[in-house]
């Protein structure tokens, strides 16, 4: 059974301009040891599933469930949460200057917290406990580092007091938004490393949300993608990379810088929809450049590709199964694997989903016609 099921999660909140329909019917399992991503741009809903279930929205409304070792988490009481909370499931959040509090030493948030948790271990035992933790996230120094401040500490190195803060109890799920993001590149892969490092002691579950393509390459098992509140694609990590299906992935992938940065990139035209006003039929019709009549009035369902229910696609375009794709996916599967073979430069978002392979006719052949 996984660690974490979530089913038809459903979050809105009421404003002054109207209800915004946050998440919408979104489902998806980690499993222990598993990391699972969660990828799409800023407003997707991404981070508000994940603060959904460990009930870090309050007013919203929620239904749906979000059942973590045998547990609905938005049916417990506010007591049990508290204990989930840190003991089960640590999280790490994108600006650590934010969670850490500039008055307090390192060390003494560290050992707070450890002692919120668990009123049996001494002073001086979360002390030692808490140096443990520095000197596994790579802290040079770690006894002596606990009397400084955070603003002794470099990003990486507070991202990475966090990362240590949100391991401290040994959680089962780590839940991790944007937790790289701020941080240059090099930085970012030893916070990256950190993470397996930890996962790979711990056998650790780990839910990774992130806009960047590149750190879900890195790190993830399975990926979802979401857009206007609802996932369009649900994939293992290769299939994701190599064989993807819906548009908006394509368009994800084309937007991925290349290592050398010399080709250049093919951004999404448009932006999300207002969620307050979801336009009818597919939300990414708008912007994509496969849409036709049918897009526009019939909301696709989440179904599976290729014959495949672990890879599933929210798009009328086929869902060919296994032995289509191979005689019919060819080119498709060649243009992935010549961007993967160079670690995601960009090509053109025509070749990410091919047309011809789709057997679909040409942007120039349908002119507005309907392909349905
Ligand atoms: Fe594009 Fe239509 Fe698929 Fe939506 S359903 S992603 S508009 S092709």
């Amino acid at each position: 059974m996984a660690l974490l099921t979530v089913e038809d999660l459903r979050v809105s909140f009421n404003t002054p301009d109207g209800v915004v329909q946050a998440v919408r019917g979104l489902s998806f399992a980690v499993d222990r040891g598993q990391t699972l991503a969660i990828v799409g741009e800023s407003g997707s809903g991404k981070s508000v599933a994940t603060q959904t279930i460990t009930r870090l929205t309050p007013g919203a409304k929620v239904s749906g469930r979000a059942v973590f070792d045998g547990q609905d988490l938005l049916q417990a009481s506010h007591d049990t949460l508290r204990h989930i909370r840190g003991d089960k499931i640590g999280m790490v959040f994108q600006d650590p200057l934010s969670s850490l509090h500039p008055y307090y030493r390192i060390g003494w948030q560290i050992v707070e917290m450890i002692h919120a948790h668990d009123r049996s271990m001494s002073r001086r035992a979360a002390r030692a406990r808490a140096a443990e933790l520095l000197g596994l996230v790579g802290i040079p120094r770690p006894a002596e580092r606990l009397d400084d401040y955070p603003h002794q500490f470099s990003g990486g190195m507070r991202q990475r007091v966090m990362i240590a803060m949100a391991m401290a109890l040994n959680p089962e799920l780590l839940i991790a938004d944007e937790p790289t993001t701020a941080l240059d590149v090099t930085v970012q892969a030893q916070v990256l490393q950190v993470m397996r490092n930890l996962q790979e002691e711990f056998g650790t579950a780990i839910i990774l949300i992130t806009h960047d393509l590149g750190v879900v390459a890195d790190m993830a098992d399975e990926v979802v993608v979401m857009y206007a509140g609802a996932a369009m694609e649900q994939a293992p990590r290769r299939d994701m990379f190599y064989h993807h299906h819906h548009p908006y992935t394509g368009g994800l992938l084309a937007s991925l810088p290349t290592r050398g940065g010399q080709a250049r990139l093919t951004p999404i035209p448009g932006s999300p929809p207002s969620l307050i006003q979801l336009p009818p039929g597919c939300p990414f019709a708008p912007r994509c450049a496969y849409a036709w009549d049918k897009c526009r009035t019939e909301t696709p369902p989440l179904d599976p590709v290729f014959g495949d229910s672990a890879h599933r696609s929210a798009c009328w375009l086929p869902h060919e199964d296994e032995q289509s794709r191979r005689e019919g996916g060819e080119q498709h599967a060649a243009a992935n694997a010549e961007r993967n073979a160079v670690l995601f430069s960009t090509v053109d978002a025509t070749e990410l989903v091919d047309r011809e392979s789709f057997g679909l006719p040409s942007t120039e052949d349908e002119q507005g016609k309907g392909i349905a």
